[in-house]
């Protein structure tokens, strides 16, 4: 069973994919990384409201999760910019 199987069972994200896992050379991180379902639009970080994209981040940000075997997880995803009507700017999603 690969761990893309086991995340999507306990923390499944609407609109998320687990691409893939890596671990660090000493074993002790695991980076689980993940991109958006095809067609999926992000979310306003302001309203909530779905919108087109912008653009990206130039950087994948890191975000440390529940630790698997005393492994250190983290999911690392690009994350994008939405451009919402609603709120008439420019927002990270
Ligand atoms: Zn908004």
């Amino acid at each position: 069973m690969q761990l893309q199987t086991i995340l999507n069972k306990v923390r499944k994200f609407k609109g998320y994919v687990y691409e893939n896992v890596t671990m660090s050379q000493d074993g002790r991180k695991l980076d689980v990384h993940i991109r958006p379902r095809k067609g999926a639009s992000p979310r306003c970080s302001g309203c909530g409201r779905k919108g087109p994209v912008y653009d990206h981040l130039p950087k994948a940000r890191r975000f440390e999760v529940v630790p698997l075997w005393q492994i250190a997880v983290f999911f690392v995803y690009v994350m994008r910019r939405v451009d919402c009507r609603h709120c008439k700017r420019i927002v990270v999603e």
